[in-house]
């Protein structure tokens, strides 16, 4: 029990600093976002080092929040010249996640990890609208997917690195749209292409709260209800079928083991429940509702269970309170 409450008091500070961080970048506005792309990455303290520049003149920039510079100097958290995409510092070898759905248009990842020249490894996805988005400065053998394959949002893609013309390893993220007058470059801070303001990562989450935070006393063949709810802090909905990204519980510690406590309710012996609800959008709160049929010896018992979005993405269990039901089985026999 104490580790659980740590890790949630934790998380909760760590919660706190990372949305204090995303304002403070100096969004000039509060504007609800109009697209449908999320962060390029899982890890959700990747900051930002360069955006887009918004002018195309040598010389005369204009960054994502409105300001313009007559210089060609390089200005931390906000553009240097000529710049094409959104650049996020990130160690070697860190997850790279699909910003929408779509498919692979092409592939390159035969340049060394750090191989400094006029080339780097990338993947570049084509979306249902024309929109091309390209992931560049890849690892050696860094592309997870093939030409032609169908991507979900938030899919792991790629690991990341500095190949190509690179000072430090970071993610060159870019955003291209087909115009009559040629390929527009898009600034997806500028333009609130993102799912939400700021941007996040496709997928986070919190513990809020469960119907019995305390010991689950069942009797021995019988069933208990139990609930968990988890707050969304990513950018994308969860949904309780195939209409997009599912959220469910699944077993944990190891992960997909068969539980001993399943009921008849559970969709499989490693998944209690799906998502209560049809979808919950970024900033919901999430049940997962399931029942805990005690079929096993007298004594005591710990469930471990996480959240995960099939079949992309485990959550970071550690976020969510490292969450898990402490169990005591007692006797069915009347005394
Ligand atoms: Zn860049």
């Amino acid at each position: 029990m104490l580790g659980r409450r740590r890790g949630l008091r934790l998380m909760k500070a760590l919660a706190a600093a990372v949305i204090v961080g995303a304002l403070s970048l100096g969004a000039p506005t509060s504007a609800a976002a109009a697209g449908d792309y999320t962060l390029p990455f899982h890890d959700p303290e990747v900051g930002l080092s360069y955006g887009v520049d918004r002018d195309r003149a040598v010389g005369s920039q204009l960054d994502w929040t409105g300001q313009k510079w007559k210089d060609t100097a390089y200005h931390w958290g906000r553009v240097y010249d000529q710049h094409s995409g959104i650049d996020y510092p990130m160690a070697l070898q860190s997850a790279v996640a699909a910003a929408r759905d779509g498919t692979v248009l092409d592939v390159e990842e035969g340049f060394g990890t750090t191989a400094f020249g006029s080339y780097g490894n990338f993947v570049r996805i084509g979306h249902a609208d024309g929109v091309e988005t390209l992931y560049y400065h890849l690892a050696y053998d860094g592309a997870l997917v093939s030409i032609g394959a169908q991507i979900q949002a938030g899919q792991t893609i790629g690991r990341s690195g500095c190949s190509g013309i690179c000072y430090g390893a970071h993610l060159h993220f870019q955003v291209s749209q087909a115009t009559s007058s040629g390929v527009r470059i898009v600034d997806p801070m500028a333009e609130r292409w993102w799912t939400t303001w700021p941007g996040r990562v496709p997928f986070l989450g919190a513990y809020v709260r469960e119907s019995n935070a305390a010991t689950e006393v069942i009797r021995q063949y019988t069933t208990v209800t139990h609930w968990v709810e988890f707050r969304n802090l990513g950018g994308r909905s969860w949904w309780r079928d195939r209409s997009g990204a599912r959220g469910l519980l699944g077993t944990w510690l190891p992960a997909n083991r068969s539980s001993q406590f399943r009921a008849i309710d559970w969709p499989s012996a490693s998944v209690p429940t799906w998502l209560d609800a049809v979808s919950v959008p970024p900033d919901g709160t999430g049940r997962f509702t399931f029942g805990l049929r005690a079929a096993v010896a007298t004594g005591s018992y710990s469930e471990a269970f996480n959240l995960r979005i099939d079949p992309l993405y485990w959550f970071d269990a550690a976020s969510l309170g490292n969450f898990y039901i402490p169990i005591t089985v007692i006797t069915n026999q009347i005394e």
